[in-house]
């Protein structure tokens, strides 16, 4: 749908399942849409869901393809790039391509994260569902009575490990940074009965597992491996408007994903919250119906 005087109802930036559900939406309340997305979604990496309501096993390039199927049908327009830049002036945005630079009177910033990949020798960071992974609430269930072992700094991987109790009796704290771990620290990691053995140093994946090599000499075997090493919030466009969020760029909404912007909302893993599938949707469709509502009546 072509806006009106070149100005768009709504900019969508990021075609994950939050933003492609966006704009699902807004097309279905006849709002023009405009999704523009450069094809990093977090959701492609997924190698089968067992938690997204509705499904019982579903490959997340597979969610994405229907995700988009559903907006095309309908007047959503689409295009592969990234945008660079967004400013702010006379009520409405002026975001900049590559290519091109758009107008729209909203904002829809649904542009996720990147989890930050370990640097370690063996590991080439891709997670492949089975041994290296990198979320536990998506698929602890599925590494369930396994050897699980965390790599990390103490802080990130430690609640990780401790997450992972729910589902193992063995589970081990690779810490990255073991010369900040005070004692009382190894006491809590004890008393939840989690393993910190010496810095790793290099991973060797294998059929069926990891050989973890620590400084100190060990080698430990274990069947998973959870990457806890942070992660890039790709929220910089909201950030340099000065949209205030978190310590590491993760964005402050309200309850109807408004930012601390006037008409720049936020959707999925870009706002301080769960970070899942199910919560990305509900985010989309809160977003794009107070989008709706505050852009002008639109009667048939
Ligand atoms: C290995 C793995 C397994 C997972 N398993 C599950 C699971 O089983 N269940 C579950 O609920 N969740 C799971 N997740 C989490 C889930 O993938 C995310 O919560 C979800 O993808 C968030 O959706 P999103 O739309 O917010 O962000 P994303 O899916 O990351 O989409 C953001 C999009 O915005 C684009 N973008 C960013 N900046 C720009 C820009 N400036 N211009 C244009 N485009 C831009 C990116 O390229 C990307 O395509 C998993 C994640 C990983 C990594």
């Amino acid at each position: 749908m072509a806006g009106e005087n070149g100005i768009v109802d709504c900019l969508v930036i990021g075609g994950g399942p939050a933003g492609l559900t966006a704009a699902t939406y807004l097309a279905r309340y006849r709002r023009s849409v405009l999704l523009i997305d450069d094809g990093r979604s977090r959701a492609s990496l997924i190698p089968e869901s067992h938690n997204y309501p509705g499904f019982k096993g579903i490959k997340g390039t597979e969610l994405l393809k229907r995700l988009r199927g559903q907006a095309q049908e309908y007047d959503v327009a689409f295009e592969t790039d990234r945008v660079l830049t967004l400013d702010r002036a006379d009520d409405a945005f002026t975001a900049s391509t590559r290519n091109r630079r758009v107008r729209a009177r909203r904002v829809l910033l649904a542009s996720g994260l990147v989890d930050e990949s370990p640097v370690i020798a063996g590991l080439d960071g891709g997670g492949d569902g089975g041994t290296l992974r990198y979320c536990p609430i998506c698929d602890g269930y599925e590494a369930m009575d396994r050897r699980i072992g965390v790599l990390g700094p103490l802080e990130t991987a430690g609640a990780k490990a401790i997450f992972l109790r729910t589902y193992s009796g063995d589970v081990q704290l690779f810490a990255t940074d073991l010369d900040k771990a005070t004692s009382e620290r190894q006491r809590a990691f004890t008393q939840a009965g989690i393993t910190v053995p010496g810095r790793a140093v290099s991973v060797v994946r294998h059929t069926g597992g990891v050989a973890v090599t620590t400084d100190d000499g060990g080698c430990w075997e274990v069947d998973v491996l959870y990457a806890a090493m942070g992660c890039k919030v790709r929220s910089e466009l909201a950030v340099q408007l000065a949209a205030a969020c978190s310590d590491i760029g993760l964005l402050e909404v309200d309850a109807h994903q408004r930012t601390t912007i006037e008409g720049l909302y936020a959707a999925g893993d870009v706002v301080a919250d769960l970070h899942q599938l199910s919560v990305a949707t509900a985010h989309a469709a809160v977003a794009a119906t107070a989008i709706h509502n505050s852009l002008p009546h639109n009667p048939r």
